[in-house]
């Protein structure tokens, strides 16, 4: 065992708040998303001296709104881009066997085949590339490899599928993953290693000596209060929001992005009689339905996005186009009314040569603009590691440093040592707490070997080991840890990110919003005002989210999710600093806008391509 597991509370976030402002750092990450968050747990797992500021939630970028697959990517095959595919394929076991194997699970899949001819061998090949590229690793953990399938062998294994629609099927292994859950676990683990992580401190400009860049100066949003935090190197990891940070050193941008908008929709699991999840080819794009817990995702969409970056905007046409997809495929059609939830995500793709988003590159980019800057982007979530390796390795280069080469692949995240024992004792741990065995193995899905953290907090108020009513589930423990060890610090990070009861129930958790705001304003410090204020703006924002997917365009849903504001400060009396809560709040609203908002260079509706 590596690292201590630690809290992530309010008084750790002003615990680190003080260290930033304090003393220089080696290396300050700039992004809370998979790769920010990567980024730090290599650097800090090589000794170096580590911050890392997130603007808002950890993981609330793209980095929470992904089809949630660790994957090959099938479709890179098809660019007979093997090397990348390999390369993920690697990834995958890793996370599988020894970082995450508490996060990181197989998923079947079934590919059905709708052509009689030429699609069987064309598929197959693909597949089979996919197996021993995997195999030739030494080590897939028991994915099994490939099966090809009649078009009966295809229905008994999705009999929701249209018998018309189908001539057979091929049958093939991935792995998914609880995207938000995974990246506040490697913050939490990054650390447990000593990383000063806060959330809500948004970057607002560059500290300079000359051309060097030496630091950040920031914002905390929660109290509007700024920090210069100095640092020998500052790596931006913020995805889609790249050239905000490239346009602080004069616009001498290196990294050309081009932002995708892809959605999802979550439906009841009964609403598609299937065993397994299904991937299927669409005009732009690819069709993945995808078992998730008691629902399947279904996505996605892949088209051009200019308006905001913090709230992607899912439009009633985007729906309309997922749905349809689906029903190409499903015996039973699904409906509008069948949508528990729908999210929506921005990928950060490498621009190409006048290529449609679809077919850019996924690969990533390390740069160096100007001497003390470290750019990362691109990528997927699946290869995360290995662009957080790459890019410490250009930080190491530039310190002129001698620090080892990277570990990663060698460090299990916070909950995966011991993971394995504690679920073979599940039952035992179902006995000793006094819940369900089925209860038990959520826990252990979620947290890992950190579960006896949950349960103790159940041990000490028993209350809390009743679920959520209208989530139930949850466990009210969940809840109560999401603020006390998790580092959520208002509703929307409970309900959208530690869990995901904005998008499991269909009234989007509102509910069980009042019981949950009780639930964590112990936590988080909160007076009956400040509860009353969450309770209140998360409402809006659902509000906001439901009218902007009746609207036909990406620029009216847009409009309407903007008109929300975004942030509502906390002001405990230790951390208010004597603001005033309009004040703040305001300030906290400007400022995050004031780099994208309404009206800002780069959120600004500027056109667009749906
Ligand atoms: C629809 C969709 C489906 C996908 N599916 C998959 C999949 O199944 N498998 C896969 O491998 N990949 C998938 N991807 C790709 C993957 O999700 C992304 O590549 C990855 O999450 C990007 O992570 P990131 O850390 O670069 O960006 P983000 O997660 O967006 O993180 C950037 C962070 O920087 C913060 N930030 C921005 N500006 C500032 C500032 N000034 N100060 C402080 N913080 C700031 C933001 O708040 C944000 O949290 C998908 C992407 C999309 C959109």
């Amino acid at each position: 065992m590596g690292a201590e597991t630690v809290r992530l509370d309010p008084d750790s976030r002003s615990a680190a708040l003080a260290a930033l402002a304090r003393a220089e750092l080696q290396v300050l990450v700039v992004g809370g998303g998979v790769v920010g968050a990567g980024v730090a747990l290599d650097a800090a797992t090589r000794g170096l001296s580590v911050g890392l500021v997130e603007a808002r939630d950890f993981g609330a970028g793209t980095s929470s709104r992904s089809s949630k697959l660790i994957h090959g990517g099938l479709r890179y095959l098809e660019q007979l881009n093997f090397g990348l595919v390999r390369e993920a394929l690697a990834e995958r076991s890793l996370l599988l066997r020894v970082i995450a194997p508490h996060l990181v699970r197989p998923v079947p899949f079934l590919f059905p085949l709708t052509h009689h001819l030429w699609e069987r061998p064309y598929v197959g090949t693909g597949v089979t590339a996919y197996d021993v590229l995997g195999f030739s690793l030494g080590h897939s953990r028991g994915l099994p490899g490939h099966r090809q399938l009649s078009r009966r062998g295809a229905l008994r294994l999705a009999p929701g599928l249209k018998r018309s629609a189908v001539t057979g099927g091929v049958a093939y292994w991935d792995a998914q993953v609880d995207d938000a859950r995974y990246v506040l676990t490697l913050i939490r683990t990054a650390a447990g290693y000593g990383a000063q992580v806060a959330s809500r401190v948004q970057v607002r400009g560059l500290l300079r000596e000359g051309e060097r860049v030496t630091g950040v100066r920031a914002v905390d949003l929660e109290t509007g209060s700024e920090i210069s935090i100095r640092a020998q190197q500052v790596v931006n990891a913020t995805g889609v929001w790249t050239d905000e940070i490239q346009a602080m050193v004069g616009g001498r941008g290196m990294i050309n992005l081009r932002v995708s908008k892809g959605i999802h929709l979550i439906v009841p699991k009964d609403r598609v009689h299937s065993s397994t999840g299904i991937i299927a080819r669409t005009p732009d794009s690819v069709l993945f339905i995808i078992p998730w817990g008691r629902h399947w995702i279904i996505g996605t969409t892949d088209t051009d996005w200019v308006g905001s970056k913090s709230e992607p905007a899912a439009s009633r046409a985007d729906i309309d186009y997922l749905i349809g997809q689906a029903n190409r495929l499903l015996k039973t059609p699904l409906t509008r009314d069948d949508v528990v939830g729908v999210y929506a995500g921005l990928r950060p793709l490498l621009a190409g040569e006048s290529e449609s988003t679809s077919r850019l590159s996924r690969e990533h980019v390390v740069a160096n603009p100007v001497p003390g800057l470290v750019l990362v982007a691109g990528g997927k979530y699946t290869t995360y590691r290995l662009m957080a390796r790459d890019a410490v390795d250009a930080v190491v280069h530039a310190l002129d440093w001698r620090a080892p080469p990277s570990c990663t692949d060698q460090v299990p995240l916070a909950g995966a040592d011991g993971y394995v024992a504690l679920w073979n004792a599940r039952h035992r741990l179902a006995v000793s707490s006094g819940l369900h065995v089925a209860r038990i193995e959520h826990l252990l899905r979620r947290y890992g070997s950190l579960t006896p953290e949950v349960l103790s907090l159940v041990a000490d108020e028993p209350e809390l080991g009743r679920p959520v009513t209208g989530a139930d589930d949850y466990l009210r423990a969940e809840i109560v840890y999401a603020a006390s060890h998790e580092g959520a610090r208002h509703l929307d990070d409970v309900l959208g990110r530690r869990t995901h009861i904005a998008v499991e129930t269909p009234d989007r958790g509102m509910a069980a919003l009042a019981e949950i705001a009780g639930l964590i304003a112990k936590p988080l410090r909160w007076d009956t005002r400040q509860a009353a204020r969450e309770v209140g703006h998360y409402q809006a924002g659902i509000a906001a989210e439901r009218a902007s997917q009746e609207a036909g365009t990406d620029a009216d849903a847009n409009a309407i999710r903007e008109a929300v504001p975004d942030i509502v400060p906390v002001l405990s009396a230790g951390e208010a600093g004597g603001n005033g809560a309009a004040s703040a709040g305001a300030r906290g609203r400007r400022s995050w806008r004031g780099t994208g908002g309404k009206g800002g260079v780069a959120d600004g509706i500027r056109g667009r391509s749906h």
